[in-house]
């Protein structure tokens, strides 16, 4: 009966998936991939359960682990991260029904359903996995970020307008309701973790959480690095200081693109002017993989792998996927 419950987990097509693939082409590839990783993801749902009900229970100390992260390297050999990650999701799915829901049947990947999980709640839970289908993973982690930076804590707050510009989301203040649910580590020389230690304990007052502290910090950082008097490229600073071809991060090596070439009569206005990664400008603009046309910064159109004679791989205006 176990080995029966287990074999339902794993569609019996999943092991055809992988049958013939050297001749696919990159749609086909792309599809047969898409529909192994819906078949993970209904295994990662049922692993998140049985493992609640195994950490909640503390069944690794029975077992002998001094801790849940050692049961799930040692036992399970998973990732502790990934498995906390699992859990997590499933606990948020007792609010929000409809998340698991959409998660289990496929129609959200794990990666967008746990940008998700901060902020959704069973009344806006219709709302943002429609926003989650249709933007690229940089937008939706944008959007959750605008959203937990207006919530006072108790009001469901829904995703913004489609389109919508998240202005002031990057420098707001966090309600002092708010839990820390997020860990940063980092390895550096003792002398350095003592410094930044005593750094955050003089921003902490004495009734306070040290994260606390250590926003507090980041943000005199943040205000001094900006008092400072420099040149402001209003392109770059238009689209964060990040490169606007989608689903790229990089905030490095920007360079000034014009949408319109300048050799093709592009004009040097702003909304011809997009800020573009050094990689992107150079090897995917410039070498003919990737194409833009539009104005900026909400109206570009951009095709990625563009392809002679064949259909561009992905086609997106702003950061939403068109269909
Ligand atoms: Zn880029």
């Amino acid at each position: 009966m176990q080995t029966n419950s287990v074999r339902e987990a794993i569609p019996a097509e999943v092991s055809a998936l992988a049958v013939g693939c050297e001749d696919l082409d990159p749609f086909a590839l792309d599809a047969r991939m898409g529909a192994v990783v819906r078949a993970r993801q209904r295994i990662d749902w049922q692993t998140g359960r049985l493992l609640r009900v195994f950490l909640d229970r503390r069944l690794y100390r029975l077992m002998g682990f001094s801790s849940a992260g050692r049961y799930l390297i040692e036992r399970l050999g998973s990732s502790a991260r990934k498995a906390r990650a699992l859990v997590a999701l499933e606990r948020k799915t007792w609010q929000a029904p409809a998340l698991g829901d959409a998660y289990r049947a496929g129609d959200l990947s794990w990666v967008r359903a746990f940008t998700l999980v901060p902020i959704v709640t069973q009344a806006t839970a219709a709302a943002w996995i429609s926003r989650a289908q249709e933007v690229t993973v940089r937008r939706l982690g944008d959007e959750v970020e605008w959203a937990l930076c207006g919530r006072d804590g108790v009001t469901p707050v829904a995703p913004p307008p489609a389109g919508a510009t998240l202005d002031g989301w990057q420098t707001c203040a966090r309600t002092e309701s708010e839990l820390a649910d997020s860990e940063i580590i980092f390895t550096a020389p003792a002398s350095v973790v003592a410094l930044f230690r005593t750094a955050i304990v003089a921003f902490t007052s004495r009734t306070e959480w040290y994260w606390l502290g250590c926003e507090e910090l980041l943000r005199h950082v943040r205000a001094e690095w900006t008092a400072q008097p420099r040149h402001r490229d209003p392109i770059f600073e238009r689209d964060g200081w990040r490169c606007a071809v989608p689903a790229c991060t990089s905030r490095r090596n920007l360079h000034d693109h014009h949408i319109l070439f300048r050799s093709s009569g592009g004009e040097n206005v702003r909304h011809n002017r997009v800020a573009v990664c050094a990689a992107h400008h150079l090897h995917g603009i410039h070498a003919g993989r990737d194409r833009a046309w539009g104005t900026a910064p909400g109206g570009i159109t951009w095709e990625l792998g563009v392809r002679p004679g064949r259909p561009a791989l992905l086609r997106l205006e702003g950061d939403r996927y068109a269909t």
